[in-house]
């Protein structure tokens, strides 16, 4: 595929914030930002750490240099700012630090992944496991499933970080931060006048990716769609969304109410589907039928958040629960309807 284009946005305070398209693992592609306003020259994101994608940080400096004659070399940044702890967001931060000596930000409860990055891989890999019993999955493809996982966490390590936003009162320079947990723990959008950058908790195309939070606390379909709400405020002064992947959204109001119309949409499906008692695993083979490799694990937890969000709030409930016990995980099946919750 031939690289996307570096896109420049003006703010109405003559803030510019650069789209640099990185090819974050194959056939993956996403953006780093380069936001420059008031002294501030800020790279918010930095890809994976794949080659790929540290040339496509090069590559839209560079352009940023020579087409639009900005002061934009690695020696001119003044910050690097995390928007996520996801590993497509921040993977390339050891490669920035061999360019760069500008702080590296994150929200404070995504500082963990990014400084003790082992630790947490391990005990969300413990959690998995769990989970993928608790949901039903094949023993092969549990472990299926599990190997890709570890494959996939094994392309980063942890870096230290040199500040974190709720210290900073969520504003840097002219940067004002919104902290919008949910598809991560610390999911933070950030705001220069009318431009705000979204990070993966806005896409265009898609509705961002949940997980349920007993794999991780801050996450979750309920507190996704509440930081949702926390974004309703801002949007009729924002004029572009640009986050993390896909296209610069323009209407910021009508793409949040598509996405509560999604998970809605989604929630209603999960309860149809369990008239019958199902686990997650079935569930998520109705829902997501043709996934393939890592989609599965994708599929299962953006199943799992949903069928989570029922039980949390008592719309579904368990048919088997005498199994718990003894301190394993087993698998569990919900059913919808009659005695499931008040009508
Ligand atoms: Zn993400
Ligand atoms: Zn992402």
């Amino acid at each position: 595929m031939i690289p996307p284009e570096v896109q420049r946005f003006e703010s109405r305070g003559g803030a510019r914030v650069y789209r640099l398209p990185l090819e974050e693992f194959p056939g993956f592609w996403g953006y780093a930002h380069l936001l420059l306003a008031d002294g501030l020259c800020a790279l918010v994101d930095c890809g994976s750490g794949l080659d790929s994608s540290n040339e496509g940080l090069e590559r839209g400096l560079e352009t940023v240099r020579r087409e639009h004659g900005e002061q934009a070399g690695w020696d001119r940044l003044t910050h690097v700012l995390i928007s996520h702890g996801h590993i497509d967001h921040f993977g390339g931060l050891t490669f920035v630090r061999t360019r760069t000596h500008a702080p590296i930000g994150v929200h404070e409860l995504d500082l963990r992944v990014l400084t003790r990055y082992e630790e947490r891989v391990r005990l969300v890999t413990h959690r998995l496991a769990a989970f993928l019993i608790e949901a039903g999955v094949a023993p092969e493809v549990q472990a299926r499933v599990l190997e890709l996982y570890r494959v996939h966490k094994a392309l980063s390590r942890s870096v230290p970080v040199d500040l974190t936003y709720e210290a900073q009162g969520m504003r840097i320079g002219p940067v004002h931060m919104t902290h919008v947990p949910g598809h991560c723990p610390g999911q933070v959008v950030m705001q220069v006048d009318d431009l705000l950058l979204a990070g993966d908790h806005i896409l265009s195309d898609i509705s961002p990716h949940q997980a349920p939070e007993s794999l991780s606390d801050n996450t979750g379909l309920g507190h996704y769609l509440e930081s949702l709400q926390r974004l309703k405020p801002l949007a009729p002064g924002v004029t572009w969304t640009l986050g993390g992947h896909q296209s610069p959204v323009r209407d910021l109001a009508g793409r949040i109410a598509a996405i509560e119309d999604l998970h809605r949409q989604r929630l209603s499906a999960v309860l149809d589907i369990l008239r019958e008692p199902r686990t997650v695993a079935e569930v998520s083979a109705v829902l997501f039928p043709d996934v393939r490799g890592y989609n599965v694990l994708l599929a299962l937890e953006e199943t799992g958040a949903h069928v989570e969000y029922l039980a949390q709030r008592a719309l579904i409930r368990l048919t088997n629960a005498e199994v718990i016990g003894g301190g394993e995980p087993v698998p569990l099946r919900y059913v919808s309807g009659e005695g499931a919750a008040p009508s």
